[in-house]
């Protein structure tokens, strides 16, 4: 594997519990939030299934491609964070090796799973750079420094130790080199930690800025599914309109990163039940490429066999 073809990076943003539901603006935010660069780059459509249709990429043109992706992976029962998002980061179909949808942190299987074959792990293993924007606070973070994985961290977490890279810290953040989960870092300061309020705007910039020194950068939200659980309209407008700012600023202040939005299920987007959903879930592909590489997504072990191809990266697991 030659790091040479890695000519431009991927910023894989991971956003909790976003799926593609109704056109109800009684119940799903993403119609009744608003979303002006979302619906740009879906060719003006929101992100919902009667827009987007089932199994459609939007075609290719001044907006994004997005695959619609099963987040079920033919295994009954609603789909869990622990097992989609070990697909997402391994481009393994989890939930058929556990036989069920996981939820919470990942079990033995997922851990052994997300070690060995994590995108991130396996990019640097080539030689790329990795990182994962959101910082650490203690004690998270110092013991993220461990030669062990903790046992309580999520799925997404240990995607990212097992690369074996440095996590950011409070202090990064301070620096203006990290993005907290809701982006402001109101999570935090509400915590009693001691954070700058930052704009989602300025907070898409940084993430731009990061992005283009690596070959793969993580960013990770999952107050969407907070939200979702808790049924809070007003916060779930809140935060995908922070999102929308968010990804305005990183496509206008990123040239040349591909970027990719995801989810692991669906939630956010049905505010009528408090669990998450059986909806399919997103894809937006934006950048380089972008239709070569989202094509033939149908679930979420798709986006980590996509991106790994993207970098240049056998999908053997044996190479
Ligand atoms: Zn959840």
């Amino acid at each position: 594997m030659v790091t040479e073809a890695i000519l431009t990076g991927v910023f894989f943003f991971f956003v909790d519990g976003l799926g593609l539901g109704s056109d109800d603006p009684a119940k799903n935010p993403l119609v009744s939030a608003h979303l002006p660069t979302l619906t740009a780059l879906c060719g003006g459509r929101r992100l919902t299934q009667g827009e987007l249709g089932q199994g459609r990429l939007v075609p290719p043109g001044e907006g994004a491609c997005v695959a619609v992706l099963d987040p079920a992976m033919g295994v009954a029962g609603l789909p869990q964070s622990a097992t989609g998002q070990t697909a997402l980061f391994t481009g393994r179909n989890a939930p058929a090796i556990m036989g069920h949808h996981v939820n919470g942190y990942p079990t033995p299987t997922l851990r052994r799973v997300l070690l060995s074959d994590s995108i991130f792990k396996r990019v640097a293993m080539h030689g790329g750079r990795v990182t994962f924007l959101n910082p650490f606070r203690p004690p998270s973070w110092e013991r993220l420094l461990a030669a062990e994985p903790p046992a309580d961290v999520s799925a997404s977490t240990l995607a990212f130790f097992a690369a074996r890279q440095p996590f950011r810290s409070l202090a990064d953040l301070a620096a203006g080199q990290a993005v907290a989960l809701d982006m402001t870092g109101r999570v935090l300061r509400d915590r009693g930690f001691d954070v700058l309020p930052v704009s989602a705007w300025e907070a898409g910039a940084i993430a731009a800025k990061v992005a283009s020194r690596y070959d793969l950068t993580l960013y990770e939200s999952f107050v969407t599914d907070l939200a979702g659980h808790a049924q809070h309209e007003r916060l779930a407008r809140d935060i995908l309109e922070n999102i929308d700012r968010f990804v305005a600023a990183f496509v206008a202040e990123a040239s040349d990163t591909l970027l990719v939005l995801t989810s692991d299920h669906g939630n956010v987007e049905d505010l009528s039940v408090k669990t998450h959903t059986k909806n399919p879930v997103p894809a937006l592909v934006y950048g380089p490429d972008q239709a070569t590489v989202a094509s033939g997504w149908h679930d979420l072990a798709d986006v980590a066999r996509g991106v790994l191809r993207y970098l240049g990266i056998s999908e053997n697991h044996a190479d």
